[in-house]
């Protein structure tokens, strides 16, 4: 999950990155009161989840509130490479006289972790990394010792950061990776990290990167998600512990057991639907192996609940689970879903036990299922319901 600035800069404050206070709000009146407040020049920044903001007039000073409440009421519900502006950081201003780049980052490629400094920040990175790319020092970090006092003043060095700052740079990246680690981020990056006239060292923005999959060492992180744009399927599924993607443009929704199978129909789906009008898969599902009734039940009512679904595809291989659990699971989730359940299903069964499975079908003989015997022919009666009914 990305953050926003002013969710990095909780983490970073919270953490002992310098930052300078400042209050979010999602109103032009709201930001003359957060600027009262602070009670000097503010900046009020667009948080949206993407770089350039400054570029796209999404940054402004405002040295007085009423300034504070004209330039957010301009910011707010601005347009940002396709990001709405819904909230504004209206922060305290610094005045700047040197504005450093800074980043830890998991580099896959290398296996390892990666840190990223220059003493010429404040453009955007890609674009120092082109231009200059001397300017730009890549200190690979182990991953057990990680980015010690040593490390840290090797990188500052490295950077050319100047001898005035060098202390107190080489002291925020320590507490970075504290940052980078505490959090289990995958990535951490400020840019600019300011020098100010009087030699002090702040980070003036934030972008953050958390690993979702520690999000079970982390419950603080839920208050994170953003209520404002996640896909409400998404959050339900994620609630119900599905693992689940939504495909916007798509049609047919699609239930399968482990990835790689999951991954496959989406293929055969959206091949299959060429021939009836452009059909196209409309979700990832993945159920994994211990396709229970309950968990067919949790997967099938997301999936019924988009409405841009027309036909349901459900392609199950047997294995440790076998397929007359399955058989069972799809008709028990039937039952439990009642008269919620309103699509036609199309149900490819093969693998461990499938003619025990089919028989479970077969006689359950519910009106909503069709059972067809391979995985090609199955998608394209999938394809075809969807479009019947588009
Ligand atoms: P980004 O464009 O999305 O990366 O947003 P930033 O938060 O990095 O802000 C863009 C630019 O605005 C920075 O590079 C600074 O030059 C400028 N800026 C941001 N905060 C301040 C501030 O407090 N004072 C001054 N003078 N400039 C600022
Ligand atoms: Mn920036």
């Amino acid at each position: 999950m990305d953050l926003y600035e002013y969710q990095a800069k909780e983490l970073f404050a919270a953490h002992g990155v310098p930052v300078l206070p400042g209050k979010t709000v999602d109103n032009a009146d709201a930001a003359a009161e957060a600027a009262a407040e602070i009670g000097k020049a503010v900046v009020v920044k667009a948080q949206v989840k993407t770089g350039g903001r400054g570029k796209a007039g999404g940054v402004k000073l405002a040295e007085t509130a009423e300034e504070a409440k004209e330039k957010a009421a301009a910011i707010l519900g601005m347009d940002i490479k396709g990001h709405t502006v819904h909230r504004v950081l209206v922060t305290e201003a610094s005045d700047i006289a040197e504005e450093y780049y800074f980043s830890f980052l998991l580099d896959r490629a290398n296996r390892s972790f990666l840190a990223m400094c220059s003493a010429e920040g404040g453009m955007e990175i890609e674009q120092l990394a082109v231009e200059r790319p001397e300017a730009l020092a890549r200190i690979p970090i182990d991953a057990i010792t990680g980015a010690d006092r040593a490390k840290a003043d090797e990188i500052v060095a490295a950077a050319k950061i100047p001898a005035a700052v060098a202390d107190q740079v080489a002291e925020v990246i320590v507490k970075l990776w504290e940052t980078f680690v505490g959090e289990d981020a995958t990535l951490v990056e400020v840019n600019p990290l300011v020098r100010d006239p009087q030699d002090k060292v702040l980070a003036l923005d934030g972008k953050v990167t958390l690993d979702d999959n520690a999000d079970f060492r982390h419950p603080g992180h839920a208050a994170f998600v953003d209520q404002l744009t996640e896909n409400p399927l998404e959050a339900k599924a994620k609630a119900k512990g599905l693992n689940y993607v939504k495909l916007e443009g798509g049609q047919v929704g699609i239930i399968g057991n482990g990835a790689g199978l999951v991954m496959s129909t989406l293929d055969v789906v959206a091949y299959a639907g060429e021939k009836h009008g452009g059909v196209k898969p409309a979700n990832f599902l993945d159920i994994g192996g211990g396709a229970s009734a309950q968990v067919m039940a949790d997967g099938l009512d997301v999936i019924l609940g988009d409405p841009d679904v027309k036909s349901v595809f459900v392609n199950v291989f047997g294995g440790i689970t076998a397929c007359d659990a399955v058989a069972t699971g799809i008709v028990e989730a039937l039952k439990i879903l009642g008269d919620s359940a309103t699509k036609p299903l199309v149900v490819r069964l093969d693998g461990n036990n499938v003619a025990e499975g089919r028989r479970i079908l077969d006689e359950a003989n519910h009106p909503l299922v069709t059972l067809v015997d391979t995985m090609d022919n199955a998608a394209d009666k999938a394809a075809e319901l969807a479009a019947a009914r588009a």
